[in-house]
């Protein structure tokens, strides 16, 4: 266990990932492609071959069929440059490969995933972040050129969220049209981008006045939903319903540090959930989850889902229950530690936008009449978004083979 919690850091890029000029040994011998020290099989570079007979220039879509190629392919010659090698095949076809296409593939799987996964060193928080939380302002977010979107997405991927400042709140179209800016709007049986005032006409708990404990979204869809956004557009009438924010990994990190054990069960007995309020639907995922999901390949930490209102059956004989229930009562109050909670006001203008695969939300009790819009945003096309915006087209789309 101890392995898990060493890798439960992301580590910043390291500089070589970031060179161009990759100073990678490219070695030929025995009809075998070598760098630092790793043998690539030649089907492997046939398959992967980036000339635009192979690869579509535009959609980067391969265009051979692998399995047409003898599986014992060879090479006939080669001959390196500075920037990388140009081979012949025994089918006749020639491939040019970069050093740095090739130093990439040799990557562990971290480094691969930096890019592919859009990782950044998440930066884990508690209530203290209360004095200075991650915040963007709207003016710069709908400006075309895209430094605004990068801050937004950037203190989302580092905080799992970010507000935004000074977003007009007459209307609920600014908001919407300030998510659109990251993608598109992810609808669900309750509907897209909503615009509501709360009163019992929905049946889920969110449409009503009552507290909330801190929770994520959408546990009942196999994909949950990625972002969260939430704008308090008005609050007549009443008093309460503060908002309240809980960072899932720093929990996830606490419990690990206090009870290994605990977070073993958490991280690996799969969990139910469900969504059966609306007539006639009763949605669950293909399998179950645990509540703490990791990345196989890098043991890094990806998803929280904890949902006491929509869980359904856990994944153990139910004589055996009760270990579950043991440690996630541990995880609930490590959730609820003062220390970790970060409670805010909503005000009309700032809107929340948060990573719902990491942040938990929840709101006290309020009075009155609250008109709230908000939407969700699918995980792999807002993570897609900072992708090109952090590395850019090129970067991202060179190492679709290699990452
Ligand atoms: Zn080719």
């Amino acid at each position: 266990m101890l392995s898990l919690a060493r890798r439960s850091t992301i580590r910043k890029p390291s500089r070589s990932l970031q060179s161009s000029d990759v100073d990678t040994v490219i070695t030929v011998e025995d009809n075998v492609v070598k760098a630092r020290g790793v043998e690539f099989p030649n089907i492997w570079l046939r398959d992967n071959c980036q000339c635009s007979s192979c690869v579509h220039d535009a959609t980067r879509q391969r265009l051979i069929d692998i399995f047409e190629i003898p599986q014992d392919i060879s090479i006939r010659s080669s001959e390196a440059d500075a920037g990388g090698i140009n081979i012949e095949w025994s089918d006749g076809h020639k491939s040019y490969y970069k050093n740095k296409f090739l130093h990439n593939a040799t990557g562990t799987f971290r480094e691969r995933a930096i890019v592919r996964q859009g990782l950044r060193s998440p930066s884990l928080w508690g209530s203290e972040i209360k004095d200075n939380p991650p915040t963007v302002s709207y003016e710069d977010v709908i400006h075309e050129d895209s430094h605004g979107l990068y801050t937004l997405l950037s203190n989302i991927r580092t905080h799992g969220f970010t507000f935004i400042d000074s977003v007009p709140h007459t209307t609920s179209t600014p908001t919407e049209s300030l998510l659109t800016r990251i993608s598109f709007i992810r609808p669900t049986h309750y509907g897209a981008f909503y615009d509501f005032t709360a009163d019992l006409s929905s049946k889920d708990m969110a449409y009503t006045s009552v507290s909330l404990p801190a929770h994520t979204d959408t546990t009942y869809f196999s994909d949950p939903a990625g972002l969260q956004a939430f704008h308090l557009l008005s609050h007549t009438h009443g008093t309460g319903g503060a908002s309240l924010l809980v960072d899932g990994f720093k929990a996830a990190r606490d419990l690990y540090d206090e009870d290994p054990d605990a977070y073993r069960i958490l991280s690996t007995v799969n969990v139910h959930a469900h969504a059966s309020g609306n007539d006639g639907i009763s949605i669950q995922p293909y399998r179950g989850f645990p509540v703490l999901s990791h990345d196989a390949a890098t043991g890094f930490r990806v998803q929280v889902r904890w949902n006491t209102a929509d869980r359904a059956a856990i994944e153990l004989p139910v004589s055996e229950t009760g270990a579950w229930y043991s440690a996630a009562r541990k995880f609930d109050a490590v959730l609820k530690r003062q220390q970790n909670e970060y409670w805010e006001q909503l005000t009309p203008g700032r809107v929340l936008l948060f990573d719902n695969w990491r942040v938990l939300h929840g709101r006290s009790a309020f009075t009155g009449k609250r008109r709230i819009c908000g939407a969700y945003v699918n995980r792999d096309d807002w993570v897609s978004r900072w992708k090109m915006a952090r590395w850019g087209q090129e970067e991202v789309l060179g190492r679709l083979a290699a990452g």
